[in-house]
């Protein structure tokens, strides 16, 4: 993979050397309400070099103390998601079969199932952390399967019961309470109390998947997304339980999705996904 000319601060180290890579989906064509998460990942590198590469919660630099590539974008085709989503989990297979951590940046949530095929082909007891406002459960949307609203129940369908562990979520249909109350997935609703008992139930070695819908972030502090709902955790509560995911379960790859970065134009949703992928990159265990 060659060099970006335009990349996340602090991640230029070269591929052959990198623990992990940056790739960006930029595609929102399932988008259920205002779009504009094609944007993110662009937004999130123009505006990383507003915050500093170096961590004063963590103590740790991204330019010394990590080693990432940027690899830029996918060109993904809008309208269809089959071949999008193939194109996303090729190059994740790429990543992961280098032994390097593939961290996606979307995008709508749909992205996020490119990046589990080729995760769950490699790792098949898989386990995924999901912080989201939304359940994303549904069977289908409108008679759609791939659509964001229904990612977690597709991730569902590789990985079985049991094995998806969600927080924050405060917005769903009838039908997506009963599937978790069901026993399909463990799901905390509205909070993220349970996380010390999660982390402790899957363990330090099994491998997972962290998927992070930047609207689980209450509106007040993240408004740059399409469907805000409020009540949601702050910024800090998030990037507490990101740290404990990062650093105390074996996580093989990750994602944040659905920042749309024109839909707050004072910039604090931007500057806010920025932190925390930093605080990700510098906070996980390879
Ligand atoms: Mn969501
Ligand atoms: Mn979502």
């Amino acid at each position: 993979m060659e060099p970006q000319p335009n990349q996340f601060i602090g991640c230029d180290k070269p591929f052959g050397e990198a623990k992990a890579v940056l790739f960006g989906a930029p595609y929102d064509s399932t988008t259920s309400f205002r779009p504009g998460t094609r944007f993110g990942p662009a937004a999130m590198r123009a505006e990383s070099f507003g915050i500093e590469t170096y961590s004063m919660l963590q103590d740790r630099d991204l330019s010394e103390d990590a080693s990432v590539f940027d690899s830029g974008d996918l060109e993904l085709p809008f309208g269809a998601p089959d071949r999008a989503l193939e194109m996303i989990e090729s190059r994740a297979a790429e990543i992961l079969d280098a032994g390097k951590v593939p961290f996606l940046l979307g995008g709508e949530h749909l992205v996020t199932l490119g990046s589990v095929r080729a995760v769950a082909k490699r790792h098949p007891d898989l386990r995924i952390v999901h912080f989201d406002a939304h359940a994303d459960l549904r069977e289908d949307y409108l008679g759609v399967k791939l659509s964001h609203a229904c990612v977690l129940r597709r991730c569902h369908d590789i990985l079985g019961d049991g094995r998806i562990f969600q927080f924050g979520i405060r917005s769903g249909t009838r039908d997506e309470r009963r599937f978790m109350e069901d026993g399909h997935v463990t799901t905390e609703l509205f909070s993220d109390t349970t996380l010390p008992d999660v982390l402790k139930k899957i363990g330090s070695a099994k491998p997972v998947y962290l998927t992070i819908d930047l609207d689980v972030v209450d509106p007040s502090e993240f408004p740059g997304t399409g469907t805000q709902e409020a009540g949601g955790l702050s910024y800090s509560r998030l990037v507490s339980d990101v740290l404990r995911v990062c650093r105390e379960l074996n996580v093989v790859a990750l994602d944040n999705v659905e920042l749309s970065p024109a839909l707050d134009p004072t910039g604090r949703s931007t500057a806010l996904a920025c932190k925390l992928l930093r605080e990700e990159l510098l906070a996980l265990r390879r």
